[in-house]
C-alpha cells in the first residue's frame, strides 16, 4: 500500500468517510469540532486535510494546524499512537537528533507493540513479554507508544519515544531486555534539559508529577513527565514551562537524592509554584512501585514546606538576586 493510501485508510477510520478531492491530495471530512456549525451533520465535509502533510483547515470554523498530533489527541485521543508512530512527520527524523545512527535504523523498521500483540517474531515477542513482567499492561503500550526494532542495534531492546507538543519525536530511550547486555540504554542524543518528556501527555493546568526515568512513568498518574536522571535546573525547558504555566509539582524522585529534592522544590517555590512531595516509603524508586501503591503514595503526599534552616539558607543565597 503507498503511503497515501495508507493515510486515508488511517483517516476514514478516525474521521469516517473520507472524500479524495481531484487533485489526489486534499480530502474532506467532518468537522470534529464541537463548536463548529456543522458538527454532527455528516453531508457537511468542511475540513480540508492535505494527505501529503497534514496541514488542515476547516472552512466553517476556522480550525486550523499544521499536522493532526493535537486535533487528534483533543478529538480521537485512542488514535494518536497510532498517528504518532507511523505518520507524524518528524517523528523519528527530527532536526535536532543528530546521531546519525538514529535517524536511519529507528525509522526503517521500528514496530509499534500494542499493534503487534500476536506478532510471531520472537524478539517482538520477548519484548512484549519483558514488558508485561514489568507490570505494563496492552493499554500502557498503546499510552507510552513502545515499540521495538526486528534488525540492527535497538534489536532486543524496549523503546520509549517522547514527542514535543507538537507532536514531533523530541527523545527516546531504549532499553535493553537482556541483563547480559552491557548497555542497558541507549538514548538519543539530545541535551536533556532540551527534552520535555512526552510533553504531548502534559496538561500543565493540573498538578504534574515528576520522576526520574521514563520507565517510572509507567506506575505514577497520567500527568507526569521525567528528568531522564535526577538533575533539574533553570535552564531545563522543563523548568521554564512549568514556571511559564505556574504548574504545581508533585516531586516523585528517588530517596537517594533527598537533598536534590529539597533544593529542586526550593527553588521551584521561589518562582511562587506550589510543590508537593511523594514518600516512596520502602520503595527505592517509582518503578519498583505497583500503579496501585504509587496511587496510594499520592494521596498522601504533604505540601512541602521550607524548614526554618533550609529556608535561612535559601534567603542567604537568593538576597539580591530575585527576591
Ligand atoms: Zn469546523
Amino acid at each position: 500500500m503507498s503511503l497515501t493510501s495508507d493515510k486515508i485508510s488511517f483517516l476514514s477510520r478516525v474521521f469516517g468517510t473520507c472524500v479524495l478531492g481531484n487533485d489526489g491530495i486534499n480530502v474532506s471530512v467532518c468537522c470534529p469540532n464541537p463548536k463548529c456549525s456543522t458538527y454532527g451533520n455528516s453531508s457537511k465535509k468542511k475540513l480540508i486535510i492535505r494527505v501529503d502533510t497534514d496541514q488542515y483547515h476547516c472552512w466553517v470554523c476556522d480550525l486550523k494546524g499544521r499536522n493532526l498530533s493535537y486535533l487528534l489527541k483533543r478529538h480521537f485521543p485512542r488514535h494518536l499512537s497510532e498517528y504518532l508512530t507511523r505518520f507524524s512527520k518528524k517523528s523519528f527524523k527530527p532536526i535536532d537528533i543528530v546521531e546519525e545512527e538514529i535517524l536511519v535504523s529507528v525509522p526503517e523498521n521500528f514496530v509499534l507493540l500494542a499493534a503487534s500483540l500476536s506478532s510471531k517474531d520472537p524478539d517482538v515477542r520477548s519484548t512484549i513479554r519483558y514488558l508485561s513482567n514489568r507490570g505494563l499492561t496492552s493499554k500502557d503500550l498503546w499510552y507510552f507508544r513502545f515499540g521495538t526494532c526486528t534488525r540492527g542495534r535497538y534489536r532486543r531492546r524496549a523503546i520509549m519515544p517522547s514527542f514535543n507538543a507538537d507532536g514531533d519525536l523530541n527523545y527516546f530511550v531504549a532499553r535493553t531486555i537482556d541483563d547480559d547486555s552491557k548497555m542497558k540504554y541507549l538514548n538519543a542524543k539530545v541535551p536533556k534539559k532540551d527534552v520535555i518528556f512526552n510533553e504531548i501527555n502534559i496538561d500543565w493546568s493540573s498538578e504534574l508529577t515528576l520522576v526520574e526515568g521514563p520507565f517510572d512513568l509507567t506506575k505514577c498518574n497520567d500527568n507526569a513527565t521525567c528528568l531522564l536522571g535526577s538533575h533539574f535546573s533553570e535552564d531545563y525547558k522543563l523548568f521554564q514551562q512549568i514556571i511559564k504555566n505556574s504548574t504545581p509539582v508533585l516531586m516523585a524522585l528517588d530517596p537517594d537524592v533527598k537533598l536534590k529534592t529539597q533544593e529542586y522544590a526550593r527553588k521551584l517555590s521561589s518562582y511562587g509554584i506550589r510543590i508537593r512531595m511523594l514518600d516512596l516509603g520502602q520503595f527505592s524508586d517509582v518503578g519498583e512501585m505497583s500503579k496501585l501503591d504509587f496511587a496510594c503514595a499520592l494521596q498522601k503526599a504533604k505540601e512541602w514546606q521550607p524548614d526554618d534552616r533550609l529556608y535561612n539558607l535559601f534567603d542567604t543565597v537568593k538576597s539580591g538576586s530575585i527576591l
